[in-house]
Parts: structure tokens; sequence; C-alpha cells
């Protein structure tokens, strides 16, 4: 893996009405034009994300959404994606003019107050026309948000507004970013041993391990540890051979069972998706959220959560798998829905239980958010690989681990 994944990244989104200047913004920082820019109104008709190191930040990703009160035909549609663009952003960047305040505006700010989100508010186009020190101070006072002064005209000014933004974002960025709950570090001693479990079957990608082994890997050598990676059919036997016996085993979920029965009762071992479902997500509500398994009746929905787009197949773990592991586990007729990517349905009152996977591919803001919304209409919400250990009958040796380091209760 070359760059650092876009989940991992710290998620900077742009709202503003059309035409206020967003893309000239985003091309400022970045030194070069992404987005597309024209004094037409409404050119940006999606999100444009755009990666980028900010020296001092840390590696970031710009998203740019479509002007909010942008009145074309998809106009809706597009302003329905800029919301829910909120959603994943660590850090609101609103674009507005000077001397120039609406309902857009207010909205994008209620928003963000809503989510409890750090905001910036970029008055452009300073070169046509200066803000007065009333505008500018009556939203600090009103709004208690960091104001930046721009003029995206010209690239011979990137330096000075790039510094400037970045003092902006350094100051307002989210402590969950900066400090977000370990991997494994509190799971392990300092130059321990960790042994990941890693079954190489059909929906393995061709050539490549998936993102939350590769993020382990690193995490094991960030703690110090040593790191031994096996397959199933090969793991008894690299037990036997260590003199030493490990200090954790992570696994696939889909062989939680086979690592269980396999594991030393002396040694502490969990999955990939649980050890994820810390790092993205809000491990507690997921584990308050399994209880409802046990109330599941004919007939009820639910709702299987997957936040990446690979191709589905027969024995797919989401769609197959876990219906499966449920149906033997429940003995009830239930029916699934599956939402892929970034879809998430509004309609999550229609589910009994929502079955989130470990979330590697968005950020943890997003399956935040995920969560709060479940939590708001009173949905239980849990994990992919809780609810499987669960099902299997494992799910108390599996998050030992994480009550003996005080992680959950
Ligand atoms: S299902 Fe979820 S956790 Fe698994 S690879 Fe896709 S995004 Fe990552």
């Amino acid at each position: 893996m070359q760059n650092t994944p876009k989940s991992m990244r710290l998620q900077i989104a742009l709202f503003g009405r059309t035409n206020v200047g967003k893309s000239s913004f985003l091309n400022l920082m970045a030194g070069q034009d992404i987005a597309i820019t024209s004094s037409v109104p409404g050119t940006t008709t999606d999100v444009v994300e755009k990666p980028m190191e900010m020296i001092g930040v840390g590696p970031a990703v710009f998203l740019d959404t479509a002007g909010l009160d942008d009145k074309s035909v998809l106009g809706e549609e597009r302003i329905k994606r800029t919301i829910k663009t909120l959603d994943r952003a660590d850090i609101i960047t609103l674009v507005c003019e000077a001397e120039v305040w609406t309902d857009a505006e207010e909205m994008i700010l209620a928003e963000a107050k809503k989510l409890n989100r750090m905001t910036i508010v970029i008055i452009n186009k300073i070169d046509l026309q200066a803000p007065t020190e009333e505008f500018i101070n009556r939203i600090k006072n009103d709004y208690k948000v960091t104001v930046v002064c721009v003029d995206s005209s010209s690239l011979d000014n990137r330096d000075k507004y790039l510094n400037v933004f970045k003092q902006a974002v350094i100051a307002n960025c989210p402590e969950d970013y900066l400090t977000p709950p370990p991997l494994l570090a509190d799971l392990v001693p300092k130059h321990g041993l960790v042994v990941l479990l890693i079954p190489i079957d059909v929906q393995a990608p061709k050539g490549r391990i998936i993102l939350p082994q590769v993020q382990a890997v690193r995490d094991c050598l960030d703690t110090d540890c040593a790191c031994l990676i096996v397959k199933e059919n090969d793991y008894v036997k690299t037990l036997e051979k260590l003199n030493v016996a490990p200090d954790l085993v992570v696994c696939d979920s889909q062989v939680v069972d086979f690592m269980v029965e396999n594991t030393p009762e002396n040694v502490q071992c969990t999955t990939f998706s649980i050890i994820f479902s810390r790092l993205k997500g809000d491990m507690a509500t997921f584990d308050a959220g399994l209880k409802a398994i046990d109330t599941l009746q004919d007939g009820d929905k639910i709702l299987i959560a997957e936040t990446c787009t690979h191709h589905a197949t027969c024995d797919d773990i989401g769609r197959v798998k876990i219906p499966r592991w449920l149906k033997r586990y429940t003995q009830k007729e239930l029916s699934y829905d599956v939402c892929a990517g970034r879809d998430y349905p509004d309609n999550l009152r229609d589910y009994k239980l929502i079955i989130h996977c470990g979330s590697c591919m968005i950020n943890r803001q997003e399956t935040l958010s995920r969560i709060a919304k479940a939590v708001d209409v009173n949905v239980p919400i849990t994990n992919y690989g809780m609810c499987i250990s669960y099902c299997n009958k494992v799910y108390d040796r599996v998050v030992e681990p994480f009550k003996k380091s005080g992680a959950l209760q």
C-alpha cells in the first residue's frame, strides 16, 4: 500500500452556496486544478475528493460538495448527497462571501452544531469585496467558529492562505481524530507476539490482503510486537512449533469457531472485526446491540451494512454466511436488506437489528454517525465479528481481551 487510506485521513468537507468559490479554494489549497471551476453556478455535481498531505496536519482528504442552493433539475439529489457528507466530515468548512449570509449558511452551521463538529468559516473572494469587521465578528460571536479570509483567485497567494488555513485546521482538529482508540496496543505487551490467522478463500482479493489485516500488521510494528501470519490449515502446527505462547491471536471472523477450538485457554484471542468495532465505532453500543439477537422473531427485518462494494460471491459473509449463522442460532425465519458502500438507508426504524461490518473503508466519524442514527430511533446495532462470535457461542472468549484491558465492561 503506497498511500494512507482515505478512511484514515482527516476529512475536511467544503460546503457553501453555488459559486462562492469552494472549488477555487480547493484548487488554491492543493496548488493545482483539481475541482472543475467555472463562474457558471453548480459546476460541482458530486462530492470531489482530493487527498493531500498537509505538513503539520498530516494526511487529509478534502471533500468538495455541490452548491447548497443548486436549483437545477438534479439539484435536490445533489443537495442530499452534500448533506450526507456531513456524516463523515471531521472538520466542516463553510465557504461564503463577504456580507452575504443566507439560510444555506445558517443550515450548515446549525447541522454542524447538532453533530458537534468543529467548523471553520472561509470568507472567500476578498479581492472582490473585503468583509467588514462587523460581519466577521458577528460570525465569530454568534456561531463560535474560526473565521479565515481568503482570496482564491490566484495561486500566487497560496503559501500565505495555506498557512492560515492549516493553523485553523490544527486548532480545530477533533480529539477523536488525534487520539483514536487503539487497535491492538492495549491488548498486548510491548515486544509481544501476535498471530494473525487469515484464511485465503475465494473472497480474498487477488494478490493482496484486506485493509483490516494490513492495519493490524502495521499496528503490531507500532506496538513493537512480532507478528506471525498464518492460514487456518497451518495454524495448529505453527502453534506447536512456537516455544512461547502468543500474546494474542486475531482471526478473520469466518473462522472464529475454528480459532477458539484450537487456541489454548491461556492464550487471548479475538477477531479483526471486533478490534475494528472499537477503532472505528463504539464497542459498548455494539455489545449492547447483540442482546437483540435473542429477541428476534419470524419475519423480523435485519439490515446488513457494509462499507465496501466488493463483488458478492455465493458464500458472501454478509449476504449468505451471517444469515445462515443467525438462522442456526435463532431458529427464526428472518429477512435481510443489505446496504453497501456509502449507502445507509433512512428507514432504519423498519429494522429489528443492524449488523455493521468493521468499517475499514470509512472513517470513524462516519461510523459513529451511523451508530447515532440507529440509537436515535432505538434500533439495536452490532458488528459483524460480534454477531458471528455470538451465534457460534464463543463471544465471551473473544471479547475477554477487551474486558481485561478495561475497554469493555
Ligand atoms: S466488509 Fe467492511 S470491514 Fe470488510 S472489507 Fe469491506 S469495508 Fe472492510
